[in-house]
């Protein structure tokens, strides 16, 4: 079975049409201040809990997943919870479905969040201000998954790519059981995230679209959202967090 990839101009229609989803949910926000998960600042924000509670447009997102990831023929498609995971089972029903060829039933799987208290080189926990161990989140493979990994050629779907931090964790846990990383697929790569920065080719990697966002680190003085005193975003990323310390330490 050798299929082609899908032609430049559906490519191009599919990316309108996924700006165009994005904007109808709300999910995308522009000329505010966030804090985002690694801590950096910006003005623009990618909601992917806003596309979620709308079914037909998230299945529709995920076919387009599926276009451009047939040719590669995964074996299995991994995403990471919660939207990842809720991503990656459309996009393996429409891949059986586009593929249409009984040699290709890609399975799908997860990776579930676990809360672990981590520790140093001497087994010795870590507190934090109050004196409790400190607790921290990480992605694992469970449920009886790891076994169906193993020899397989897999193809890692991620919401949103950021730092590119989920998808280095995926393929190392895909990695660890054996299988073979050949294809990454996101709904929107927001940072400056190419296939290199995963190991490069054979491996590829693609997204529905590209929306580069100037990003500013705030440790070094140099978010000029914050010199201009425009408030930070408390609903969305990680504003909450952030405000909660500054008030904290003031
Ligand atoms: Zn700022």
């Amino acid at each position: 079975m050798n299929l082609q990839r899908i032609p430049i101009l559906e490519q191009i229609k599919n990316e309108a049409r996924t700006r165009e989803i994005l904007t109808s949910c709300g999910a995308i926000h522009i000329n505010e201040h966030f804090v985002y998960t690694s801590g950096l600042h910006g003005s623009a924000f990618i909601d992917k809990a806003a596309i979620v509670p709308n079914p037909l447009l998230f299945d529709e997102l995920a076919a387009f997943i599926a276009a451009e990831t047939r040719h590669m023929l995964p074996e299995v498609v991994l995403g990471a919870a919660v939207v990842g995971a809720m991503l990656a089972m459309p996009v393996g029903r429409h891949l059986h479905t586009q593929i249409n060829h009984p040699a290709c039933s890609p399975r799908v799987i997860f990776a579930d969040k676990e809360i672990y208290h981590p520790r140093d080189e001497h087994g010795n926990l870590f507190f934090d201000n109050s004196g409790e161990p400190r607790i921290e989140e990480r992605l694992v493979i469970k449920r009886g998954y790891s076994p169906m990994l193993r020899g397989k050629a897999v193809l890692i779907v991620e919401d949103i790519i950021n730092t590119g931090k989920t998808v280095h964790t995926l393929m190392n846990l895909a990695r660890n059981a054996g299988a073979r990383v050949i294809g990454i697929a996101a709904l929107c790569n927001r940072g400056p995230c190419t296939a290199a920065d995963f190991g490069g080719e054979p491996l590829v990697l693609t997204s529905l679209v590209q929306l580069k966002m100037d990003v500013y680190d705030p440790k070094i003085g140099v978010c000029p959202l914050c010199h201009a005193g425009i408030p930070i975003n408390e609903e969305l990323g990680h504003g909450k967090e952030y405000m909660e310390h500054r008030r904290r330490v003031a």
